[in-house]
């Protein structure tokens, strides 16, 4: 049998070769293709910048460690049955996360989603082809959530035909629960917006019998957080991959109770006639996921933070030596948790979106978050040795602009 290389050669010698593929050079372009490595990021025009922004959803979140790539690039190469790779990761996760049960999702949105769909169908097949439609089924029907966890993601819960009853204090929860409630819903990012703790919300749930759900996505580091919910006692924990994790982007994590992952499952590709269907994710992905959960859990945090930290300062010193800019290092406690960096000068002589704008035109191009005072800055996506690139742009575009 001829190989591609020799069928190739084979058809190069001959002098019909456009007869053979009715004239289609384009064909014959396509076919040799694989044999020189394409450079599709300069082929298709897309621009690609230093990310001194942070795990943004539109900058295509974190850039995955060469294991979880090359992980991905070896499970493609065979075919496995997807529930047998979720049921063998899920078990892993679980342990590694203190949760009875787990399995990767299409990201956090997703395993919300999917995670309140098993609440509510439980193993009825019925009800899992049913949804979103709940009428006449059954199914609960309502969420509660604090009106200050309220913010877009809710709508993962919404997407299974509940709605978010909202409340704001421990009363409020008792009187607003009743037979249609289904689950009651925390966001960790937004806990201390919101009245009611952790501890309370688990309480309440066990006190009622109703599952409780967090949205941790943006929450790791710290590390402890991927254990910390389940042990609590949140039913369901959900968490995005492609964050500081450093999974595919598409990927997230559900964690929790055996059952409601069980149930969740059945509204999971690759049923077809579910909520579901086109939350799908790839056994690469899935493969790839566990390989970034694990690279993740086995770090050295101080020594990461120490390292940030080092390269933060090399920037914010660049950017102090400027006369009329101040520079803030902090940590925010919730959601991305990583020495974040905020430059304020007289934005009268230079607009943030102005200099935004000029870090963005520039040659290597970087993003940086445009702030109503200037701009903010983390460190974490950075590649090793690009804080000089960032250090050395802001000053000179801060100096040119004298402010
Ligand atoms: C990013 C994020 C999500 C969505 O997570 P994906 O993994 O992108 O699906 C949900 N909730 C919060 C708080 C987030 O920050």
């Amino acid at each position: 049998m001829l190989n591609r290389r020799s069928l190739l050669k084979h058809l190069s010698a001959m002098p019909l070769v456009g007869g053979l593929f009715g004239g289609s050079a384009p064909l014959t372009a396509a076919l040799a293709a694989p044999l020189a490595p394409r450079n599709l990021v300069k082929e298709l025009g897309i621009r690609t910048f230093i990310n001194a922004a942070g795990t943004y959803t539109a900058m295509t979140g974190s850039l995955m460690e060469e294991d979880v790539v090359n992980t991905i690039l070896a499970s493609s190469k065979e075919f496995m049955m997807l529930d047998d790779v979720q049921t063998k990761v899920g078990e892993k996760i679980a342990a590694i996360t203190h949760a009875e049960s787990a399995v990767v999702s299409a990201g956090c949105f997703s395993a919300m989603t999917l995670g309140l769909a098993g609440v509510l169908t439980g193993m009825d097949q019925k009800k899992v082809e049913a949804l979103p439609h709940l009428e006449g089924t059954g199914m609960k029907s309502e969420v509660i959530a604090q009106k200050a966890h309220n913010i877009g993601y809710s709508h993962a819960l919404t997407n299974t035909g509940c709605k978010i009853i909202q409340v704001e204090t421990i009363e409020d929860v008792e009187k607003a629960i009743n037979d249609k409630t289904a689950l009651l819903w925390f966001l960790n990012i937004q806990s201390d917006k919101g009245q009611i703790t952790h501890q309370q919300w688990v309480d309440l749930g066990k006190k009622h019998n109703i599952p409780t759900m967090i949205d941790i996505a943006a929450d790791v580091p710290p590390v402890e957080n991927l254990w910390k919910f389940n042990d609590m006692g949140f039913d369901l924990v959900c968490v995005s991959g492609g964050k500081a994790m450093r999974g595919p982007q598409s990927a997230g994590l559900l964690m929790g109770k055996k059952k409601y992952i069980d149930a969740a499952r059945l509204s999971m590709p690759p049923r077809g006639s579910t909520l579901g269907r086109g939350m799908k994710i790839n056994k690469e992905e899935i493969l790839g996921m566990y390989v970034a959960l694990e690279k993740f859990v086995a770090r050295d945090q101080d020594k990461d933070w120490k390292m940030l930290e080092d390269r933060a300062k090399h920037i914010t010193d660049a950017a102090k030596s400027v006369k009329g800019v101040t520079v803030e290092t902090f940590a925010p406690a919730l959601g991305n948790h990583t020495p974040t960096m905020r430059v304020t000068w007289d934005t009268t002589k230079l607009a943030p979106k102005a200099l935004q704008e000029a870090l963005r035109n520039g040659n290597p191009s970087i993003e940086v978050v445009g702030e109503p005072m200037g701009i903010s800055m983390t460190a974490w996506m950075l590649k090793p040795g690009e804080e000089k690139i960032v250090a050395t742009r802001l000053k000179e575009e801060l100096t040119k602009a004298s402010v």
